[in-house]
């Protein structure tokens, strides 16, 4: 029953390879990310007060973020496992999940800086089924167009210039020192990620072992 996460910088890839990984393994795949925006989609009060720290590239508080993870946690599916991408975020939701249901991987995706703000500007999402695509690197087949279900691909608000500087701030501050708390734990799988989508896939393969 592996318990995964991925963590690492906005626009390393983590949500790309956790897709493909999770359906390899046959476990869950959770990103707050989605639900988060699914949340906000929904218009709900709280829909609308998550909407807006979304688009401002800020962290949604702890609380909130911990209550939305227990719920996917105690699914019937999770059982077999999980690949958690974009979570724990700060060190209250690490020190919480170590309490819930201690993860025994943590695959840091290790990516110079320069190489982020690119990949963010350049990315294009489903608004459905969430794939990602890179204009530049891995582009639709059709222009524009998922090649899952065909919908029109949009830009995330957050992957504009702002949100994405004060992503790449709230991350340098409140997220790069949960590798210390893992690495301490022995937990830590360093994963050089600034490679392309296959070769990335390969090396986190590896760096989880047999
Ligand atoms: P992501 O899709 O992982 O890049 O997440 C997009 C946005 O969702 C982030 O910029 C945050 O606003 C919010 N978010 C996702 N995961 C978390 C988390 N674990 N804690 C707090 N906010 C989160």
């Amino acid at each position: 029953m592996p318990r995964i996460v991925f963590l690492g910088p906005p626009g390393a890839g983590k949500g790309t390879q956790a897709k493909e990984l999770a359906r390899a393994f046959g476990i869950v795949h959770v990103s707050t990310g989605d639900l988060l925006r699914t949340a906000a989609r929904e218009g709900t009060p709280l829909g609308l007060e998550v909407e807006q720290f979304l688009r401002a590239g800020q962290l949604v508080p702890d609380p909130l973020v911990l209550r939305l993870l227990e719920e996917q946690l105690v699914r019937p599916e999770a059982a077999a496992g999980y690949l958690l991408d974009g979570f724990p975020r700060t060190r209250p939701q690490a020190e919480a999940l170590e309490a819930l249901a201690p993860v025994d991987h943590v695959v840091y995706f290790e990516i110079p800086e320069s190489l982020l703000v690119d990949r963010l500007t350049q990315r294009r999402s489903c608004p459905v089924c969430g794939s990602s695509y890179n204009l530049a690197t891995n582009p639709p087949r059709v222009a524009g167009r998922c090649d899952r279900d065909g919908v029109s691909l949009i830009q995330r608000t957050d992957d504009q210039p702002e949100a994405v500087r004060t992503r790449l701030e709230v991350y340098y501050r409140q997220t790069a020192p949960l590798l210390d708390f893992y690495a301490q734990k022995g937990k830590l799988r360093r994963v050089d990620a600034s490679a392309d989508i296959p070769t990335v896939t390969r090396r986190i393969r590896a760096a989880l072992g047999p």
